[in-house]
């Protein structure tokens, strides 16, 4: 591995705030602005690895840590290679910190200076996760790209519970930092093989900015995680229930300012729409549950509005989800077909709606990098938005 450090990041094209990159790691390439699918408990829900990699060509995947620590657990993890062995996924993978998990407990979670203690959502039992946890559990994980461990505050808490959260998130940034610079040196310090190396010693930390809905803690924030230094950093919670507008306004005010040099990510952001609508305010990374979650409840995502397969009309549709989609499931199969399976409780129906979903994703992304290497990022914004919503208000993709 000699000194090369964990990622390296060229932008190679720009169109206004859009840039368009090369996210280099030790698993591969990424071209940004990219999507990466959720792969929460080790598995993007209803995908084979196969057709990630083959037909999806999707370079990088999330992993959940907080749903891993609880099971099978990181000792297992680690015993087992770390998580791209356990997985059989050789590509790059990021895991978050779990702290947005923790914080979702909600009742469950109490958050003191020292970290976040909860109640297990699978056996009830205690746990505690800190920033110093966090960065073991995903040395343990071996990801390419760790997140450092954050807080999130309530979308309607009153500004000084914000900034109490914004400063919390600071310092568990600084621990974060330290105990995953002490982890690194320890891996590479230990002469590593093969084996351990899959395991830690050439990760990258990415910090995150928090500050709610408020713009002068949302600078400040950005000044703190800028000053601590990270090989990337990440917008965070946003998509947590406030309205569009706000996320709009934090993104454009927040994006353009996060260092030029390093890849910015989006977190938990959004509908296709959304993705193109934030690359044009120059984030380069995404991630969402919304292709895998709406694919397993009958809803697909297409260049002309969301189709909901549920729906009556399409009992005799011959045509397939999306004219415009070239991914196999829409080679092969109709409406029609895809409807019954959904109605019959076929497990094929999540899979099938699963696939297109991301296949879309993916696509759309693979479309709005070409544009902005070919300086057309403005007209093809402009185009893919008209044609979402052609169909009229009802078919605009929407989160539900
Ligand atoms: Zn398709």
């Amino acid at each position: 591995m000699g000194n090369r450090p964990p990622i390296t990041f060229d932008v190679i094209a720009r169109d206004g705030e859009a840039r368009a990159g090369i996210l280099t790691t030790r698993r591969g390439l990424i071209e940004t602005p990219v999507f990466m699918p959720v792969g929460t408990a080790g598995t993007v829900k209803g995908t084979r690895f196969e057709a990630l990699e083959d037909e999806l060509d999707a370079r990088i995947i999330l992993g959940n840590t907080y749903h891993l620590w609880l099971r099978p657990g990181d000792d297992v993890i680690r015993a087992c290679g770390g998580l791209h062995q356990f997985m059989g996924w050789q590509r790059p993978l990021l895991t978050d910190s779990g702290g947005f998990q923790v914080w979702s407990l909600g009742a469950l979670r109490k958050i003191k200076e020292e970290g976040t203690e909860f109640r297990s959502h699978l056996d009830g039992s205690l746990k505690f996760l800190s920033p110093e946890v966090s960065m073991e559990v995903q040395a343990a994980l071996g990801s390419d790209i760790v997140m450092a461990f954050d807080e999130c505050a309530a979308g309607e808490a009153p500004v000084e519970e914000v900034r109490r959260s914004m400063e919390l998130t600071a310092r568990w940034a600084q621990r974060s930092r330290t105990r995953f610079d002490s982890l690194q040196a320890a891996a590479s310090d230990s002469g590593r093989t093969e084996a351990t190396d899959a395991i830690s010693g050439a990760q990258a930390l990415f910090g995150i900015v928090q500050g709610g809905a408020h713009l002068d803690l949302r600078r400040e924030s950005l000044c703190r995680t800028r000053e601590i230094g990270f090989e990337g950093y990440a917008i965070g919670g946003l998509s947590v229930g406030e309205p569009k507008d706000v996320m709009w306004k934090v993104v454009s005010d927040i994006a353009p300012e996060l260092p030029a040099e390093q890849p910015r990510y989006l977190m938990g952001v959004g509908t296709p729409e959304d993705l193109v609508e934030a690359v044009s305010r120059g984030v380069d990374m995404f991630d969402c549950v919304l292709p895998t979650r709406n694919g397993r409840t009958g809803q697909a995502f297409t260049s002309r509005g969301k189709v909901n397969v549920k729906n009556a009309q399409w009992a005799l549709d011959r045509r397939p989800l999306d004219e415009s989609c070239a991914c196999s499931v829409c080679k092969r199969h109709s409406r029609a077909y895809l409807r019954h399976l959904y109605m019959s409780g076929e497990i094929l129906a999540s899979v099938l709606l699963t696939h297109h979903n991301l296949a879309f994703f993916l696509d759309t992304m693979r479309c709005v990098r070409q544009s902005i290497r070919s300086g057309d990022f403005t007209k093809f914004r402009r185009e893919f938005t008209e044609r979402l919503n052609a169909n009229g208000p009802e078919n605009v993709l929407s989160i539900t």
